[in-house]
């Protein structure tokens, strides 16, 4: 399990999230950040930070923002 970065971070990229993950696994990337779902711990600490409520865990995912996952690990190079 591991916490997903969905659809709002397109349009705002804030990266609150970055510097409270205690174990650095959020990147930047073209369109959004993301979080490495083989690294992210599921600590929770990102989500509270999100202005804009993009940071789901990954078995909250909504049918449309189950894509983001995939776009994570393929980012990441995990797919
Ligand atoms: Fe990092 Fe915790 Fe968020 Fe996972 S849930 S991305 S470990 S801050």
């Amino acid at each position: 399990m591991a916490f997903v970065i969905t659809s709002p971070c397109e349009s705002e990229k804030a990266g609150e999230c970055v510097t409270v993950c205690p174990v650095d696994c959020i990147e930047e990337g073209p369109e959004q950040f993301f979080i490495n779902p083989d690294i992210c711990i599921d600590c929770g600490a990102c989500v509270s930070v999100c202005p804009v409520d993009a940071i789901v865990e990954e078995y909250e995912l909504t049918p449309e923002e189950e894509p983001y996952l995939e776009k994570a690990e393929k980012f990441f190079g995990n797919i």
